[in-house]
């Protein structure tokens, strides 16, 4: 026994799927969807992950209602139009409904939420189930609340509201940057809070703003809280693979062993807040920050850095992520760079021989990156790196202020990262091999 409505539902989604805690629950029948003659438009079916059994009743109860029928609510629904499609038609059960403070959530009926009713043989009804609130922010939690109808044995109805959290699960999907990355993320059906901590995550290493070219691609594993086969909510991103102009940049979410989390990438190397110690290699330190003899004027003069001594043509490298403020010639710094890092910290990197190849006023460096060579240039006596760290363009001594320094694992962190990294690892990879087989079905189809 069945109404019209009975088949389950499915969503479709293109370019997404889901993954459950345990697995993956992608089928061949789903990824045979791709065929060579059809126009390669990928549709993978979400599972439906929740039904509104409440977990307290025990799994056996399921034998007293051998039939369950289902509808969803349509513009204009009344009651009893929906009673009447879920095949219920029980003495006294649509009075009780309009009168009982109880069963009042069922006043409203929100179109597209889902009523349920379970049978028994005879076709009376065990219970009758109304997701009211398939899912809303509860301080940490998702929470569905539904009402539940039964007989209450003397002839009459009892109702009752029940609420549990919804169904945590990881959710994949992936983007082509065609004009945009909302665009991208909305044709993958990645809701927009999601797209913003993309942004936010990857935002030191990627310019969301000037640096997306079409043609980019990305691949993202986050929590999703879903309620009856819908996505009612999302969590943290746990996994992130952006392939910008060729490049590709990764992040991995990490809880380390004292409790702190943050992102890496697929390396271990955090992605945020952080500044190396020192932006030569192989080094010594010659002048600390603070009041000395200045070399080449002979006078006390407060030294606004740290110098590190090194032979002409050693690499300097940015300490932090940050754009190019400056990039030229200073009276006594010479050939110097200043980046802007994030926040209130700038960094400036003086007495250069030479800058990096291109390197210019605006431009974004990462962390590590070559920006040029130590040399002697400005008021210095021989080739040294002056290594300037700025509060508010104040400079501060890097070796005494508590600098946000790069969050690097111990090694028993570094081993759980690597499962961690590893789990993350084969989903996107996954994705990606998901997208090399629709790419070649839509060579295949071009032929
Ligand atoms: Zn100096």
């Amino acid at each position: 026994m069945t109404t019209e409505d009975h088949q389950p539902r499915r969503k479709h989604i293109t370019r997404s799927l889901l993954i459950a805690a345990g697995g993956l629950f992608i089928t061949a029948a789903a990824l045979a969807v791709v065929k060579p003659s059809a126009p390669p438009e990928p549709v993978y079916e979400a599972h439906r992950t929740l039904d509104l059994r409440p977990l307290d009743e025990p799994v056996a109860a399921a034998d007293e209602a051998p039939f369950i029928t289902e509808t969803r609510i349509r513009r204009g629904d009344t009651v009893a139009a929906v009673l009447q499609r879920l095949g219920v038609d029980e003495d006294g059960l649509l009075p009780f409904l309009i009168q009982n403070k109880g069963a009042r959530s069922i006043y409203k009926l929100y179109p597209g939420r889902v009523l349920q009713a379970a049978l028994d043989d005879a076709g009376s009804l065990v219970w009758l189930r109304y997701a009211h609130t398939p899912g809303t922010r509860d301080k940490a939690d998702y929470v569905s609340r539904w009402l539940e109808v039964r007989p209450d044995g003397q002839g009459g109805f009892e109702a009752a509201e029940h609420s549990m959290p919804a169904q945590a699960q990881l959710r994949m999907a992936e983007g082509d940057i065609d004009s945009s990355l909302f665009g991208a993320a909305d044709e993958a059906d990645i809701p927009d809070a999601v797209t913003m901590d993309m942004i936010e995550i990857l935002g030191s290493r990627i310019d969301f703003l000037k640096d997306l070219r079409k043609g980019d691609r990305f691949r993202i594993v986050y929590d999703a809280y879903m309620h009856d086969g819908e996505q009612v909510g999302t969590g943290r991103i746990r996994a992130l693979e952006f392939i910008n102009r060729g490049k590709t940049y990764s992040a991995v979410w990490f809880r380390t062993a004292d409790g702190n989390g943050g992102y890496y990438d697929f390396n271990g190397a955090s992605l945020k807040g952080a500044f190396l110690r020192t932006a030569i290699k192989f080094t010594r330190i010659s002048s600390r920050f603070g009041m000395r003899m200045h070399p080449v004027h002979k006078r006390w003069a407060g030294h606004k850095g740290v110098d590190y001594a090194a032979p002409t043509g050693t690499p300097i490298h940015a300490t932090a992520d940050g754009t190019v403020q400056f990039i030229g010639r200073q009276n006594g710094y010479g050939n110097v760079i200043i980046l802007k890092n994030f926040g209130k910290y700038s960094t400036v990197y003086a007495h250069q021989s030479r800058f990096a190849k291109g390197l210019k006023k605006g431009d974004r460096v990462q962390q590590g990156q070559l920006i040029g060579y130590v040399g002697s240039t400005g008021w210095a006596t021989g080739p040294h790196l002056h290594y300037e760290f700025r509060i508010n363009n104040r400079p501060v001594d890097p070796l005494a202020v508590d600098l946000p320094v790069a969050r690097t694992l111990g090694p028993e962190d570094r081993k759980a990262f690597a499962s961690v990294a590893a789990q993350y690892r084969g989903h996107i990879d996954f994705l990606a091999r998901i997208q090399d087989m629709q790419d070649d079905a839509t060579q295949v189809a071009q032929r």
